[in-house]
């Protein structure tokens, strides 16, 4: 069987990319790295609404375990293989620079581009050994395309998001595999419920933020048989905001 998992599917956007890949039929392993109240709500609504859905608890951050995790799991699903990985984790550390603490630094970059990294790294082999090969979307930012002040590790880290989506989509490419990036603008999420969102929408030329089913559906599409030849692309969604 093809399964797909999502990093951080137990809220926001992962929680959307996670109902949305049930909905196409794919049975999801839901990564979380805390809170797992709210990723066994996922499961049950997906198991409820007649999918197929499991917990797999991990901090991307942690190469050991990841590791331990994806190990465990080969191991116990001999025939089976993740055919769609979503690298959606991500937190935000908002700072000017001159006073961004190191903790700050590394925790972001540490989530979002090395998370990255290991999470894919561990999963390409059998991504590629497969003659259905695979497809991976990595969760970017507008951020990562323009820069944003007071987010120069995110930017930094969605940047380095994009970079590693290009050059990997060629090295993968001849294997079936197509590696793609979505980068949305502001989505109504935890992580952006702090924000002034009635002084920041006026920025956005639709004069709203996006909502999670919107992102899902663009990242259930580059998961589809219609999005076969489409690799290396930083696919915008954003309500017109550059
Ligand atoms: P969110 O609501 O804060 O949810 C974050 C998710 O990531 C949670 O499921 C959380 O798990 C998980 N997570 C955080 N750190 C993790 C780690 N080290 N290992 C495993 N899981 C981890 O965030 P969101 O708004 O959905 O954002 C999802 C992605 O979209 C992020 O990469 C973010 O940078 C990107 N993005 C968001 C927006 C936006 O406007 N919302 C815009 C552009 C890009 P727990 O529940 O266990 O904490």
């Amino acid at each position: 069987m093809k399964y797909a998992l999502v990093t951080g599917g137990s809220r926001g956007l992962g929680r959307a990319v996670c109902y949305k890949l049930a909905e196409m039929g794919i049975p999801v392993l839901i990564n979380y790295q805390s809170n797992q109240a709210a990723a066994e709500e996922v499961r049950d609504n997906i198991c409820q609404n007649g999918g197929n859905a499991t917990l797999i608890r991990f901090d991307v951050s942690k190469q050991d375990e990841v590791e331990q995790a994806l190990t465990q799991w080969e191991a116990e699903h001999p025939d089976d293989y993740i055919a769609y990985l979503v690298n959606n984790a991500g937190i935000r550390r908002d700072n000017v620079m001159f006073m961004m603490p190191d903790a700050d630094w590394h925790s972001v970059v540490d989530t979002s581009l090395n998370g990255f990294f290991y999470v894919t790294r561990q999963l390409l082999p059998k991504m590629m050994m497969r003659k259905h090969g695979g497809r991976i979307v990595n969760m970017a930012s507008l951020s990562g395309l323009k820069g944003m002040a007071g987010q120069v590790n995110y930017s930094a880290a969605k940047a380095g998001l994009i970079g590693a989506t290009k050059a990997l989509a060629q090295e993968v490419a001849a294997r079936q595999v197509t590696v793609n990036a979505v980068a949305p603008g502001f989505i109504e999420t935890d992580m952006t419920k702090d924000l002034p969102m009635d002084e920041l929408k006026n920025l956005v030329p639709m004069k709203r933020f996006g909502k999670p089913d919107e992102v899902a559906a663009l990242v259930g599409f580059l998961c589809s048989d219609a999005a076969s030849y489409i690799t290396g692309e930083v696919i915008s969604i954003n309500g017109g905001l550059y």
